[in-house]
């Protein structure tokens, strides 16, 4: 019998969405998956010669440092002096992490137990609320809101929340949304976190990811804010290393030390190739980036201008890899995503599973060729699929129509 504080976890919302396109495929379906977010660009060269050359030195093969190879740190303290202009102690305020998930939920494990407040991005990546809900912490979401560019009305807090509240979550440019940050805001932030005693956490991830121009800034650009402040950041979106998992906190020397007394207790840090890989990355050429931003930003033009075409409003989407986008007739994002799977083999994710706020919405991933989004976007059009804020559209056709079992895939 598990824990109970494994009860505590939200249903999967993907379980059920993951178990039919398993089917689909079994019957040799050709389903078109827009639901996860996984990067489909391989890791530069340099990097892939890097993992390999450490790999095959015995030297690599011991026990790394709990919380980074020196040169790692290093290499992480180059790359924010030198992309952000943030100057880094990499012994104090920097440490690796076997992916940046691992760090976020284990920084909650270290900062937040029973009796205190996670205030939570509503929506938000999933993993902020359950680290919260591991942690014995209480996650409470504060709604992102178009009014206040996207971010928190953190004046809108209950008092009593805030006298609770340890950690903000915080993520620009956003997953699910796309928003993104400005530097205003964030230093907004920080003096409210000074206010109130606050550790506000950035999740970075999609920081190299920024479209028409928009360069991601980092909260720490903000003065005075690493005392207030830790960022996360990841390579697996920047440079196609979701697989090698590795990423880095940064910033508040508490909580990194924290982050690190409790990982040192947990695990015994990430192979030390992994980390060579990394200081390749970090140190060697970025021309892969704008490639890949023209490469994405192309995906969204073509995923806004289809969806334009069957009655979606224009969704904002300044970066990162998803366009989020609001259901027809304000149908549940769980029946429009278990709709779009079964009539037309596509795989949108529900907007619930980012939180109460994402219900009404869906997010599509653009990490799938334009074409392949460009097709999946004709079958909801074959299936009359098309948006209106007031009725279900497709619901007519629906109900009359041959399912696309009888008439085989639309093409
Ligand atoms: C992908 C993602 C992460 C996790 O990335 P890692 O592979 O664990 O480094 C963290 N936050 C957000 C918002 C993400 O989308």
């Amino acid at each position: 019998m598990p824990a109970d504080r494994l009860a505590q976890i939200p249903p999967y919302l993907f379980a059920g969405i993951n178990r039919l396109k398993a089917e689909m495929l079994a019957q040799g379906i050709d389903v078109i998956d827009l639901g996860a977010g996984a990067p489909d660009r391989p890791a530069p060269e340099h990097v892939v010669e890097a993992l390999k050359a450490s790999g095959a030195d015995p030297a690599s093969h011991r026990y790394p440092p709990y919380d980074g190879t020196p040169s790692f740190k290093r290499a992480v303290s180059r790359w924010y002096d030198s992309r952000f202009g943030v100057s880094l102690d990499p012994d104090s305020e920097v440490i690796a992490l076997t992916g940046s998930k691992e760090g976020l939920v284990h920084l909650v494990w270290a900062m937040a137990g029973p009796g205190d407040v996670v205030l939570v991005p509503d929506p938000g990546y999933p993993a902020y609320r359950t680290a919260a809900l591991l942690a014995g912490a209480e996650p409470i979401a504060v709604p992102l809101l178009a009014e206040h560019g996207d971010f928190p009305d953190l004046d809108a807090v209950d008092a009593g929340v805030l006298a609770r509240a340890k950690l903000l979550f915080l993520s620009y440019p956003n997953n699910p949304t796309g928003a993104v940050a400005t530097l205003e805001r964030f230093a907004g932030v920080i003096a409210w976190a000074r206010r109130h005693g606050i550790l506000v956490v950035h999740d970075a991830a999609y920081a190299e990811l920024g479209f028409d121009g928009h360069v991601a800034p980092s909260i720490l650009q903000v003065s005075g804010a690493r005392e207030h402040a830790v960022e996360f950041n990841s390579l697996s979106k920047s440079h196609g290393m979701a697989g090698f998992r590795l990423g880095m906190a940064v910033g508040n020397a508490e909580a990194i030390g924290a982050l690190a007394l409790l990982k040192s207790n947990v695990d015994t840090g990430v192979f030390q190739a992994v980390q060579d890989a990394g200081v390749a990355a970090l140190d060697g050429p970025q021309d892969h980036l704008p490639v890949w931003r023209a490469l994405y930003q192309e995906r969204r033009d073509a995923a806004r201008a289809g969806f334009a075409r069957l009655g979606w409003p224009e969704v904002p989407c300044g970066g990162g890899f998803f366009l989020w986008l609001p259901t027809p007739g304000g149908m549940s994002s769980a029946d429009f995503a278990r709709t779009v799977l079964e009539r037309c083999f596509v795989i949108v994710a529900p907007g619930a599973a980012y939180g109460d706020a994402g219900e009404g919405y869906f997010r599509v991933a653009l990490v799938s060729e334009a074409g392949r989004i460009l097709e999946a976007i004709a079958r909801l059009e074959t299936a009359g699929i098309r948006f209106s804020a007031r009725s279900f559209h497709g619901a007519r056709s629906f109900h009359g129509a041959r399912s696309f079992h009888e008439e085989g895939p639309c093409s």
